[in-house]
């Protein structure tokens, strides 16, 4: 949430700033704003709403300066307006500061300014630590990093931060803690951002700052980095592994779709060198390495939020099915917050896309100081969590952009689906036959996704006849019914339409209440996965007159008969069949939100890489 962007150099920083902005708009879109330094002057420019409004604002401004720094804001602390909006000036209009995260304890601090005279305009817990790095500098008669540094020594909390120096047009001072940050190192000019997107274009070499690190960017010098407790550290200069052509649209009018269209390819990639058709054998290096771990683990426990732990209840019933170890999944912000039990025989998994969840990370570090082995999964390569954990296992999604996940879902999927067979396949609790023909077929997933892509112009038309729909029931059985929890998630974030999803058999215990003919019911009818069970469930939803859009396997004739819509996907095994069916539910969801006129790839009041708890 709230994505920050940074630059010192010879060029003109405005354009370049701008343009990171947008890339990162995803993380928050209450408002943005910039700084720059020109000629003795600290600009500072913001706009509520979106990077347009802002380049709209500033369009009659002086934007020129060859150092700034920018925000997108997803607000936690005063409401979304224009005072609120970052960046946030000092007293003496000296410093400017963007902000991610959370000050914990800013009252407290801001009392104690008051009391030494500082005023404050907004609401905001950065306003906060920015009079505080002033009162610091002022009061110590030191330079702005041992300013910042003294002042975070007093902060509790989350946060990346960037601050400039009216005096100092020759610096900029970040520093992270919780909160992601990423330094793209070019010639003789740096760049700053909260993920390496808006960096890319420029270089392609950069560094991870490091929790409790502060970087220190000077003109005509190399990065310094030192931590909050003041030791110094060597930059670890790494090349980045990404394209420009990733983090554009491609011809397609949203991220979303692009992204629904691309996991034919994504899951390819997931499966890239670790699923062998030709020794029917799926390796990862991060289980071969740590082989006893995974063997002799008495439970295995899913940290997750979101989309994520709807994936993480799909390796639930993978790893149980094939693996026999139990497992919990855990909402990550309760895990963390319960004090519950962990041990040393417990391998815990958590699983997040941005991998700087931060009620995720908090649960990793929960898990690690209690002596469970952590295996990751993760998309974003060199974020919090993967650098936090013993070992993990990389998506390989490529970069998802769109606020409501699609293909980082299937690739989350995919890998606990391989960790699963993996395990039971070394613990000898599934046959050598059954592995040998699930290898097969994962690799046959991504045709047959393509397949049911084809489908998408019927599921646009359909798609217009339920726009009408003020609630929606999602129904499913076995590997299904997270399918249909997240089916439900994708509609609610999408197109504000309030939609649950429950095990199809749950229905009779309160939700059929609900149904009459206004009540569209999406029911996973597919051959595997308790096909007659939930016949009887769809014949129960007719009787009262609700709308049946199915899910069913080629060839069915006795659901798609008994549904007003009918989407059919290519049989597979059952384990998979959540790989499959969730592609026309994300499809649904997305021409259904089209169609109501919502901003798809940036749904109101959410963000997607949520670094706030
Ligand atoms: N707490 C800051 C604000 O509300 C930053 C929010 C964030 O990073 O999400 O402005």
């Amino acid at each position: 949430m709230c994505g920050i962007v940074g630059y010192i150099g010879k060029q003109q920083a405005y354009p370049i700033l701008i343009k990171g902005l947008q890339r990162l708009e995803y993380r928050g879109y209450d408002s943005a704003g910039i700084a720059l330094i020109h000629d003795g002057k600290l600009n500072v420019y913001k706009a509520k709403g979106k990077v347009a409004d802002l380049v709209q604002f500033a369009s009659q401004k002086d934007i020129s300066g060859n150092i700034g720094i920018a925000h997108t804001r997803w607000a936690t602390h005063g409401e979304p307006n224009l005072v609120n909006a970052h960046p946030h000036y000092s007293q003496s209009e000296e410093l400017a500061i963007i902000h991610n995260g959370i000050i914990e304890n800013y009252a407290l601090l801001k009392e104690g300014l008051i009391k030494e005279g500082y005023t404050f305009h907004s609401e905001t817990d950065t306003e906060v630590l920015v009079q505080l790095i002033e009162y610091v500098k002022k009061s110590n008669g030191v330079d702005l990093t041992s300013a910042v540094q003294l002042a975070l020594n007093q902060v509790i909390g989350a946060y990346a931060i960037c601050v400039i120096e009216k005096s100092f047009p020759d610096v900029i001072v970040a520093a992270r803690k919780g909160s992601p940050l990423v330094v793209g190192i070019g010639i003789d000019e740096f760049f700053l951002a909260s993920d390496a997107t808006p960096i890319v274009e420029y270089t392609d070499q950069v560094v991870y700052v490091g929790d409790e690190e502060i970087v220190t960017l000077q003109r005509g010098k190399s990065i310094e980095i030192k931590t909050i407790a003041n030791v110094q550290k060597t930059p670890e200069i790494k090349k980045l592994e990404m394209t420009i052509s990733q983090l554009e649209k491609g011809g397609y009018p949203h991220f979303m779709i692009k992204e629904i269209f691309e996991q034919p390819k994504t899951l390819s990639d997931s499966m890239r060198g670790r699923v062998s058709i030709d020794e029917k054998s799926i390796k990862l290096s991060g289980f071969i390495d740590n082989k006893e771990k995974f063997l002799n683990a008495k439970r295995i426990i899913i940290t997750a939020c979101g989309t994520s732990w709807h994936a993480g209840l799909i390796g639930k019933y993978a790893f149980e099915e094939f693996a026999r170890i139990p497992v919990e999944v855990e909402y990550s912000s309760e895990f963390r917050y319960r004090n519950p039990v962990i041990n040393e025989q417990d391998l815990v998994i958590p699983i997040s896309q941005s991998g700087e969840t931060a009620d995720t990370l908090a649960a990793v570090e929960l898990a690690k100081s209690k002596g469970a082995f952590i295996f990751g999964i993760c998309n974003v390569v060199g974020a919090s969590i993967p650098r936090m954990t013993h070992s993990g296992c990389y998506t390989h999604a490529g970069p998802e952009i769109g606020v409501a996940s699609t293909k980082a879902f299937t690739a989350q999927v995919t890998v606990l689906l391989m960790l699963a067979l993996l395990i039971g396949k070394e613990k000898g609790t599934i046959t050598n036959a059954f592995y040998e023909k699930c290898v097969e077929e994962l690799a046959n997933i991504p045709n047959k996704i393509k397949r049911i892509l084809e489908q998408n112009e019927t599921i646009s038309q359909f798609a217009k006849t339920f726009t009408y729909a003020q609630n929606f029931i999602y129904l499913g059985r076995g590997y299904n019914f997270p399918v249909a929890l997240e089916g439900a998630l994708k509609l609610k974030e999408i197109s504000y339409i309030h939609a649950e999803g429950y095990p199809a058999a749950e229905m009779k215990h309160g939700p059929i209440a609900l149904i009459s003919q206004e009540m569209p019911v999406v029911v996973i009818a597919t051959k595997a996965g308790m096909y007659e069970k939930v016949v009887s469930n769809i014949q129960e939803i007719k009787a009262r007159k609700g709308k049946i859009i199915s899910i069913v396997t080629e060839g069915d004739v006795v659901v798609k008969n008994l549904s007003d819509y009918s989407i059919s996907i290519p049989d597979t095994e059952e384990c998979f069949v959540p790989l499959l069916a969730a592609i026309p539910l994300q499809l649904m969801a997305y021409h259904i939100a089209v169609v109501k006129g919502c901003n798809v790839d940036q749904p109101r009041n959410l963000a997607k890489s949520v670094t706030v708890e």
